[in-house]
């Protein structure tokens, strides 16, 4: 049987933004396999004859949205931890979600994700996680990404096990997980990970070839604790009975020190990172998810985006949990990066919008090491795009097409979303995903999992 993505659809745009090339007014993208053919001006963009046509004149056609970091598993924690110290939110998600363990409702939520992904333009997400839901659910769904399985252990006394669990659930999820669907391993942060942990990890990654995230520099407690062995998450550690040491001048030296800093390393938040550390990233090849919407609502301050940027650092864009944003939404992060890079400068000249449309989609491609395949409108490339609506009176008139995309819209405004020419979502209408039946599961699910 030959798949709705092996088919050939020309899809016709009233703006088609490339982000590899200028914006086109009246412009056409042509797919056939799965695969842009050709991107340009409607007249002259084919159509060649058995091309299904989609013809959206008051939309921008514009390359997938990339979420680089998420936590899929998390959703129905959704405004459930609000208004509370980080400390706080890291027992309450410890409380939720570790000592009430639930697979069904862990793969309701991821379920729900995708869901969310899809209806806001997202194609592609970085997902870390303990449980396999999300490689599960973006299979399902149609969904690209890159799914890195969580590992802890703050005690050198817990690493045999960890990695033993770790390296079954990556066999595993290769098995579970779909063509798109990418696995890689999550060590989760300096204050719930040891130094011998890290260290196997990294040999373990640089041996089978597989991409890590970690949390990383995200906290004033987790600065405290890995530079001074000092603070709420030094405190929590001896009082289960381990040892608490200064371990490095900052979190990110630490990651340096244990070789995690390498190609494909994407390191989450990086808010509390000095000139040094951003060397030591530049250097390794590692990249950024910036979460600049959670960073902001739990506290922690603003990344230095625009530095990262400047020393030639891959950075995307992240929403991090709905339990601490509470949004799935790539578009606000690209423009409250905007807003809190030029509030905290004073500059209004930095981040153009069509640098925000890059972060949203090439630079998040890049971040995950996909941009050979995704990331841009050009032949060659899988064809993962969306459209976003233009027509409403939020979004009128349009005299910039790139500020109309990520200052003026939202997620809510996508209209078409494709993965590798399949469309995964098209006018309200989910085509991968039963959410009547997920709604219904969602009724019973949700009451429980806040209780
Ligand atoms: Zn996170």
């Amino acid at each position: 049987v030959t798949s709705v993505a092996a088919g050939a659809v020309r899809v016709r745009a009233g703006w088609v933004l490339p982000v590899s090339s200028p914006p086109i007014r009246n412009g056409a993208v042509r797919i056939r396999g799965g695969v842009i053919q050709e991107v340009g001006p409607a007249s002259e963009v084919g159509p060649v004859g058995d091309e299904r046509q989609i013809s959206l004149p008051h939309a921008a056609l514009v390359p997938g949205l990339v979420n680089v970091h998420a936590h899929p598993e998390l959703a129905l924690f959704r405004g459930a931890l609000e208004d509370i110290s980080f400390p706080e939110w890291i027992s309450g998600i410890i409380r939720l979600r570790w000592q009430n363990p639930d697979p069904a409702r862990d793969l309701l939520a991821a379920r729900w994700t995708a869901v969310e992904a899809v209806r806001a333009g997202i194609t592609t997400v970085g997902a870390t996680e303990a449980s396999g839901a999300a490689a599960v659910a973006f299979t399902e769904a149609g969904l690209r990404g890159v799914v890195y399985h969580e590992v802890f252990a703050p005690d050198p006394a817990g690493v045999a096990e960890a990695m033993a669990d770790l390296e079954a659930a990556v066999e595993r999820l290769r098995d579970a997980a779909g063509p798109l669907v990418e696995i890689g391993i999550s060590p989760h942060a300096p204050y719930t990970v040891c130094d011998a942990l890290y260290r196997e990890v990294a040999a373990w990654a640089a041996l089978h070839d597989l991409p890590i995230a970690t949390h990383v520099a995200e906290s004033a407690e987790e600065s405290a604790m890995v530079e001074r062995g000092e603070g709420s998450f030094a405190e929590r550690l001896r009082s289960r009975g381990i040892d608490v040491a200064p371990r490095a001048p900052t979190p990110i030296r630490l990651l340096e020190r244990c070789g995690i800093l390498r190609p494909r390393t994407l390191l989450i938040h990086a808010v509390r990172a000095d000139a040094d550390d951003l060397a030591a990233v530049a250097a390794s090849g590692a990249a950024v998810a910036h979460c600049p919407v959670a960073n902001a609502r739990l506290g922690h301050g603003i990344a230095p985006l625009t530095t990262m940027l400047d020393a030639g650092i891959p950075v995307g864009l992240g929403t991090d949990s709905v339990a601490s944003n509470n949004r799935l939404d790539v578009l606000e992060e690209a423009r409250t990066a905007s807003l809190l890079q030029r509030a905290a400068t004073g500059s209004a000249t930095l981040l153009t919008a069509a640098e925000l449309l890059d972060l949203c989609t090439r630079g998040g491609a890049e971040a995950l090491g996909l941009a050979d395949r995704v990331g841009t409108l050009e032949p060659g490339k899988e064809a993962d795009l969306c459209a976003i609506s233009l027509a409403g009176p939020h979004t009128r008139p349009v005299h910039d097409v790139e500020a109309a995309v990520v200052h003026s819209a939202r997620g809510s405004d996508v209209v078409l979303t494709m993965v590798a020419g399949r469309t995964l979502y098209r006018d309200g209408e989910l085509e991968t995903l039963d959410l009547p039946a997920l709604e219904r599961e969602m009724e019973g699910a949700a009451a429980a999992a806040a209780g």
